[in-house]
């Protein structure tokens, strides 16, 4: 919970006291302080009235007036989208420009927009996805395998984390790690480096969980799915079956008039591994990917390890520019001058173009896959910028992150993101349907509800982590996340909202777009204990013993009970007790004895979770 998202009472104060003072006097003699001294502004990022005005040197009323005569009603440090603010300028006489940045500490804010006739096509770079054991590896072993000519290093190819294949006499590169969640963490941390994703489903398997979440992973980074069923060399393979399956999501083989590629293939047999690659090809060239080879080089780290011999070694995939032996980088929070410079089998290079996989070494510290890099003029520079991303990332870490959240969601409304994206998660997939029905049936002006991902089951890691990729928010309905994903959630920023009732949900998302929302309650989660035994007591019913796991349970506050994840009763609690004595409170690592009021099914394992209804300031 940002408290930039809080309206402060104060300032409304002020502002209005200024307000009324100009009006009163409106023949008072301009303060020199109300002159407006510039005549061009630099946008930033989340600009607010102050913010302006500042930039203007004329106080913050006349701003509040100028745009109230635009009909925008604001508070002082409610962020301005850029749109209003340069018909503000038109109004008031100044015009807008861009910031620009030329500080490589802040490379991602750079402008490094290419003219376009330098740019050249460049080869896609391709993720594998897939349920466990579906063939991912053995589908990226069997291309390199058949396609990697071994190198003059020994004759063997080796793993650096990405390859590069030539299928007519064009390239392809492939990232080595399968899986989506390095996919998605990458994405997490704002490097999307997949251009096209081939999700595997063995034929004698079926569409399962990780099938369906690669592909919402894969949609809501918007990179073109291509499907590869494997393993038809079975006789179990049942083809049919699996169209069938995902064509319910939305994944329509084109043979159906969808627009998803189907191939069949059997990575083990080398079968249909030519036409994979060629689809491959054919769905990049729709991308049109383009780079420009001649200017200096940037891209993703990949992967990256402390090598004994070597020192920091890491894999890095060049997303434009060249990057050349010598070069100095700046690459997450680390620097250094490239000593060597490798492909995937092990031949040293002087140089690597566009979506070329290098390892690399030279760097000073070991970065994170995802971590980006560019090129700098010396290593002063490389090792200044560095310095300062250092001494933001640590002080980032101290501050909650900036992640969405429903009350933050109407002043982001001013802003140009009208795209509201939910996770729901929910206890039948009858219930999924219709709050899924109900959401997207919202229709308020300039609003969309895009539901990224929903499931039957409870709030995971894996929920968040998309979450946090797709600047989602969570709803929870009629289930729970445990105590550590609830952890994960709070420290990377996501919202999770839980309910029991699908009007409030569409309530609380309704007047989130419009701007009104006004829930005064907050649940607060005050512990979480396990039943561990059941007691049934003739007078009193049926009596939990119980540990808890988590926090505190509270004599008066109210209970949950949820079996795998799923709430299944909830009320009040009608006794707690230590031993033989009543108590108010049994705090984490102790056991205790508790009974819930006008519930007697609970269970050996169900999670009893305590909470509390806390007035919540808006
Ligand atoms: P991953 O977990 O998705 O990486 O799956 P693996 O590549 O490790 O494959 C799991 C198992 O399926 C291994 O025993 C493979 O040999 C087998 N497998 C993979 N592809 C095929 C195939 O096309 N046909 C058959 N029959 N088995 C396969
Ligand atoms: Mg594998």
């Amino acid at each position: 919970m940002s408290k930039n998202y809080k309206r402060t009472k104060p300032d409304y104060d002020v502002e209005e006291r200024e307000f009324k003072e100009v009006r009163r006097k409106p023949s008072r003699p301009k303060k020199p302080n109300i002159q407006q001294t510039k005549n061009v502004i630099t946008f930033l990022n989340n600009m607010t009235v102050a913010d302006i005005a500042a930039e203007l040197g004329i106080g913050n009323a006349e701003i509040m007036r100028k745009l109230m005569g635009l009909g925008v009603m604001t508070t002082i440090n409610q962020a301005i989208d850029r749109e209003t603010i340069e018909l503000l300028g038109i109004e008031m006489g100044f015009t807008v420009e861009d910031e620009v940045v030329t500080d490589l500490a802040r490379f991602e804010e750079m402008d490094f927009e290419d003219d376009p006739k330098d740019l050249v096509e460049r080869p896609p770079i391709v993720t594998v996805m897939g349920h466990v054991d579906h063939g991912k590896t053995t589908l990226l072993d069997t291309i390199r395998n058949t396609r990697v000519a071994a190198g003059e290093a020994g004759g063997i190819t080796q793993h650096i984390g990405a390859y590069q294949v030539e299928v007519k006499g064009e390239k392809i590169t492939f990232i080595d790690t399968p899986g989506h969640a390095a996919f998605t963490e990458m994405r997490a941390r704002g490097a999307q480096v997949t251009d096209v994703t081939i999700i595997v489903v063995a034929a004698d398997d079926g569409v399962m969980p990780q099938t369906r979440e690669a592909i919402d992973h894969a949609k809501s980074a918007k990179v073109p799915i291509i499907i590869a069923i494997n393993k038809i060399d079975k006789p179990e393979a049942n083809v049919e079956q699996i169209k069938t399956k995902l064509g319910e999501i939305g994944i329509i083989p084109e043979e159906w008039g969808g627009d998803v590629p189907f191939v069949q293939i059997s990575a083990l047999k080398g079968k249909g591994i030519d036409e994979l690659l060629e689809v491959v090809l054919l769905v990049s060239q729709m991308e049109e990917l383009k780079a420009n080879p001649n200017r200096d080089g940037m891209g993703t780290v990949i992967e990256a390890k402390l090598d004994k011999g070597r020192g920091v070694v890491a894999t890095v995939i060049i997303s434009n520019g060249k990057l050349k032996v010598g070069d100095h980088i700046v690459c997450g929070t680390t620097y250094g001058k490239i000593r060597t410079m490798s492909d995937h089998t092990g031949k040293r290079l002087k140089e690597a173009l566009p979506s070329q996989p290098v390892e690399i070494t030279g760097l000073m510290e070991v970065p994170e896959a995802g971590d980006k890099f560019v090129t700098a003029k010396d290593e002063r520079e490389a090792r200044q910028a560095a310095e300062a991303r250092e001494a933001t990332r640590k002080e980032k870490a101290t501050k909650p992150q900036k992640a969405v959240t429903l009350k933050g969601l109407f002043q982001q409304a001013a802003q140009e993101e009208k795209e509201l994206n939910l996770i729901i998660k929910g206890d039948t997939q009858g219930t999924i349907e219709a709050l899924k029905g109900s959401l997207e049936k919202i229709n308020i002006e300039g609003f969309r509800v895009n539901i990224v991902r929903s499931g039957v089951g409870a709030i995971t890691e894996n929920d968040i982590i998309l979450a946090q990729a797709s600047e989602a928010i969570v709803i929870g309905y009629n289930v729970r996340p445990i105590a550590t994903v609830r952890d994960i959630a709070k420290s990377s920023g996501v919202e999770i909202r839980l309910y029991s009732v699908i009007y409030n949900v569409i309530e609380d998302i309704e007047k989130a777009i419009t701007g009104m929302l006004s829930p005064v309650y907050e649940e607060i989660i005050t512990g979480q204990a396990v039943v561990r035994e059941i007691f049934k007591n003739s007078k009193i019913g049926t009596i939990a013993g119980a540990y808890v796991t988590d926090g505190s349970i509270k004599r008066n506050s109210k209970v949950r009970v949820l079996r795998d994840g799923i709430v299944i009763y909830e009320g009040k609690l009608g006794s707690l007790r230590r031993f033989k004595d009543d108590v108010r409170e049994v705090n984490q690592g102790y056991e205790c004895g508790l009974n819930i009021d006008g519930y007697d099914d609970v269970k050996v394992d169900d999670i009893i979770e305590g909470f509390v209804d806390k007035e919540v300031e808006r």
